[in-house]
């Protein structure tokens, strides 16, 4: 049921975003790093196949699966790419940015205070008027609710707790959160790649 929840959630954020690479019919190249896990789970790494063919032509990507689609133009007949893996590898950084994408992400789109995950927005752990930072350690993903009950007041001034404590999380710890919201549209060759060290249930 939770889990529902969660994936609900994400379906709704990920149609706020109005990008046509989210779309099956659009036949997007799932974009895999050189050491062929994806550089991206969430929002999931995903090129425009026009972008995918170009990098095949540059020599920049290896092709790993395909559509059954095929593109023509006078001198070229090609499937077009479903999966490509990247040649040069890339390091992603440590530490990723702190955005509004990336604070919802290390929180799981869940307030910290209830779990509820609708009306987020996002609380000044210590308020500002205490000095409190706009930083990953000082704030926390909140609904509505919770934020004004809590006010201007700390977690312990308002008789409320956190989850857990805020913090700067890596790029791989946002990138196993990620991987709790597989996308709702997933083409079948790109799922061998994206579930390899997921334990698959019975
Ligand atoms: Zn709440």
């Amino acid at each position: 049921m939770f889990r529902a929840e969660l994936l609900e959630r994400a379906a709704r954020f990920r149609s706020a975003e109005d990008d046509p690479t989210r779309n099956l019919q659009s036949c997007p190249s799932l974009v895999l790093n050189a050491d062929y896990t994806p550089l991206s789970y969430y929002p999931l790494s995903l090129w425009p196949w026009q972008t995918a063919i170009k990098a095949i032509f540059l020599d920049r990507v290896d092709v790993i699966a395909t559509y059954d689609r095929e593109v023509h133009s006078p001198n070229l007949d090609m499937k077009i790419p479903s999966v490509i893996a990247l040649k040069q590898y890339v390091k992603p950084s440590e530490f990723p940015a702190f955005t509004r994408f990336n604070l919802f992400l290390r929180d799981r789109f869940s307030c910290q205070f209830c779990g509820d995950q609708h009306n987020l927005t996002f609380d000044h752990v210590t308020p500002r008027r205490l000095g409190g930072k706009t930083t990953w350690e000082n704030i926390a993903t909140a609904c509505a609710p919770c934020n004004m009950k809590k006010g201007g007041r700390t977690p312990k001034q308002a008789g409320m707790q956190l989850y857990a404590e805020p913090i700067r999380p890596t790029h791989w710890q946002l990138q196993q959160h990620g991987k709790m919201f597989p996308p709702n549209y997933l083409h079948e060759t790109w799922r061998d790649w994206l579930y390899w060290d997921i334990e698959l249930e019975e």
